[in-house]
């Protein structure tokens, strides 16, 4: 169980064909991921972490073109499913956390609308009761309180981390195998970083999640990561364990991060 591969990434390669000229945002990157593993992955801006998340969901646009060896998720190559099927695999066995908490949540709908959404659409044997009852109880893992309450109100009424529970709270809904967190706590301020970050950690722990974590910081990847890749101008330039890869940085890119951000405890 322990080491089981849920998600097996090879010869990933995204590249977008503009005017300029091919841009290689994702060159050959291969990574694989163990079940209730947190997978971290870290890079300057610009070096192909989300371009690397977004292939793997099937959500590039032209012109970038996707290819792949395989993506191999519980047996099945995502690089060749339909979009059809990937569509029954977004957002259910693998659901997502981007950046944006503004922009995430629909502004005109409460709470609970936007909760249930997503339980309509993938959990259709739930009726409304059990429904309601699904969106209090993933509140309350939250740490929202009087969930009864929030579930009615807009996106307005909730502050910055607030919201960003209630995404995690949405992309938790399904018991997703593979969560996918792409720089989830960049947008909110350190102290709730902090809370938010331990929050995922034990909801991923405590449910056998794999978690892929996408951040520029390595504080944060000290803070979570089982296992760690370090991207650089869309190559996989060093991979390891957390303990691994702070103990011995063998890349110049690696030691330069670690010498440009101290990483607290270490
Ligand atoms: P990161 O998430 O690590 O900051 P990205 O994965 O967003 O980086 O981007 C990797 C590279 O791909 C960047 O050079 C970016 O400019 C390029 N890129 C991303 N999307 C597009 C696009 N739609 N068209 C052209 N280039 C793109
Ligand atoms: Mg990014």
């Amino acid at each position: 169980m322990e080491d089981k591969v849920l998600l097996d990434v090879q010869g990933l390669k995204t590249y977008f064909h503009t005017f300029k000229g091919v841009v290689k945002a994702v060159d050959n990157v291969s990574f694989s991921l163990k079940e209730g593993e947190i997978l971290g992955i870290v890079g300057e801006s610009g070096s192909g972490k989300s371009v690397t998340s977004f292939s793997i969901l099937k959500l590039v646009e032209a012109p970038g073109v996707v290819n792949a060896d395989h993506i191999m998720f519980e047996g099945k190559d995502l690089a060749k499913i339909s979009e059809r099927d990937m569509s029954k695999i977004r957002g259910k066995d693998i659901s997502m956390v981007f950046q944006d908490p503004m922009t995430s949540l629909n502004p005109l709908y409460t709470i609970q609308r936007q909760m249930e959404e997503v339980l309509i659409l993938h959990e259709p044997q739930m009726n409304k009761a059990q429904r309601r009852a699904r969106c209090i109880e993933l509140l309350h893992a939250v740490g929202i309180p009087n969930p009864e309450e929030r579930l009615k109100e807009y996106p307005n009424q909730f502050s910055g981390g607030m919201r960003q529970r209630v995404i995690i709270a949405i992309a938790l809904a399904t018991n997703p195998k593979l969560l996918i967190a792409d720089e989830p706590t960049t947008a909110l301020d350190v102290t709730i970083q902090e809370q938010i970050l331990k929050l995922m950690k034990k909801l991923v722990k405590e449910h056998n999640t794999s978690l892929m974590l996408i951040t520029h910081d390595l504080g944060v990847i000290a803070e979570m990561a089982d296992y760690v890749v370090v991207m650089y101008a869309g190559r996989v330039v060093e991979k390891g364990t957390a303990s691994e890869i702070f103990k011995n940085p063998s890349h110049p890119y690696t030691i330069g991060l670690m010498r440009s951000k101290p990483v607290v405890g270490k």
